[in-house]
């Protein structure tokens, strides 16, 4: 008997010992941010190195350092340099992913300033980033051997602005940790930036699947100061001096509100420990903007400002695409069609059964027409196309603001991601 109780452990522990790292083998309670510039045009592009940085928190989950959901434009994957093991990955997307997507791109080079964090080494690591390509494979476009005990790796302590938390109870690392920055509020304005929060987070826990998980999320503030209030609106010539330098008008879309300015965006999320980064712009005019695991922006104070507030949040937080149909002329601008696009809710129908076929029907049509519009299926349009891309339900929060809920598909991926840094 006891002989095949320890047959039985050892078979468990197998797999275990496999995919599992242990964290404090391997890193430290902080976090090691890199930064680099990455430069060219749609066909061709480089990565140059910036700097590296100590962070004063690690945030993220110390259980699942390897992300296994295959999100994002981008890759990063951690080596340990003596074992050549596989210690952490995680996918991400970031701006120039999107402009190398615009016709400009074919003429100018162009280059952005990109951060990504890991947690903290304890040994010599290597950091290689990758890149997806049209066919959604992923390509090595940057490598970098990093010594914990570099003299380079800066330590500038932040102590300009005061910090704190502002919801929930638990522990950062078995928690999601959202940390709202203020973009646009002057001095005066600090309690505005409070309230506007709290109106936020409000309307953040009346959608599903965060309404039945409010104790698994914490959320941040950083009173961050700008000098001017607002934002920049190139269209209307209206420039504002303010600590996060966002900006409407992105790749010419006037609602599309961002910022380059990742440095100062990480600068300032750092004081607290933090799993995503919200800005929260000062103003009423109508945007926001969500890049998956880099930065979620939305305006305080414009119509609909809390559902843009969740639906930017499913961009950066879970990958999710826009569901609806606008920018873009042909599919093929944006997508390889022979291959089913990344990200959980949109399909071109290349390979359905990878996606939600599972969740639909028998009878239900595929591709689905708008008669069936109570039923999951495939309805045309969707990912900023008219034609040949599909999307889950009839509407969904990543189609129009005019419902205030996620979709069967984007709900389930929203909370596989929250499981993902919530569970033990
Ligand atoms: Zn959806």
């Amino acid at each position: 008997m006891k002989q095949i109780i320890i047959i039985i452990l050892l078979t468990l522990q197998i797999p275990v010992a496999f995919s599992q790292i242990n964290y404090d083998d391997y890193f430290t309670e902080k976090t090691l941010r890199l930064d680099y510039t990455i430069g060219g045009n749609s066909d061709n592009f480089k990565v140059y190195f910036q700097q590296l940085k100590q962070e004063p928190f690690w945030s993220g989950p110390k259980t699942k350092l390897l992300d296994d959901f295959n999100f994002g434009d981008y890759k990063i994957i951690v080596l340990d340099s003596t074992k050549t093991d596989t210690i952490y990955t995680r996918g991400y997307s970031s701006l120039f992913a999107e402009w190398i997507d615009e016709k400009k791109s074919k003429t100018i080079n162009r280059s952005f300033y990109e951060s990504v964090i890991m947690p903290f080494p304890k040994h010599e690591i290597n950091v290689k980033l990758q890149f997806r390509d049209k066919k959604t494979n992923f390509f090595d476009i940057f490598e970098i051997k990093i010594s914990p005990n570099d003299y380079h790796i800066k330590k500038d302590k932040q102590t300009k602005f005061k910090s704190q938390k502002i919801y929930g109870t638990r522990k950062s690392n078995n928690t999601l940790d959202i940390v709202i920055l203020p973009e646009g509020y002057t001095k005066e304005e600090m309690e505005k930036f409070h309230k506007d929060t709290k109106k936020n987070i409000d309307a953040f826990f009346e959608v599903e699947p965060f309404k039945s998980n409010k104790e698994k999320i914490n959320f941040w503030i950083v009173d961050a100061i700008s000098e001017e209030s607002g934002t920049d609106i190139p269209g209307d010539n209206i420039w504002k001096n303010t600590i996060l330098n966002s900006s409407f008008y992105t790749f010419d879309v006037e609602r599309y509100l961002t910022t380059s300015d990742i440095k100062s965006v990480r600068d300032i999320a750092a004081y607290v420990p933090y799993d995503q980064i919200y800005i929260l712009v000062n103003t009423e005019k109508y945007g926001g903007g969500g890049i998956y695991n880099y930065y979620n922006l939305c305006a305080s104070d414009c119509y609909q400002s809390a559902r843009i507030f969740t639906h930017e949040f499913g961009h950066a937080f879970a990958a999710l695409a826009d569901e609806y149909q606008y920018g873009f002329e042909t599919a093929e601008e944006l997508y390889d069609m022979s291959v089913e696009p990344w990200q959980a809710n949109i399909t071109n129908l290349s390979d359905f059964d990878k996606k939600w076929k599972n969740l639909t029907e028998k009878n239900t049509p595929i591709p689905t027409p708008n008669k069936f519009k109570d039923k999951i299926g495939a309805f045309e349009g969707a990912g900023y196309v008219k034609k040949g891309i599909y999307r889950p339900a009839y509407n969904c929060k990543m189609r129009s603001n005019s419902v205030n809920e996620f979709c069967p598909v984007c709900y389930d991926t929203v909370l596989k991601m929250l499981l993902f840094y919530t569970e033990e």
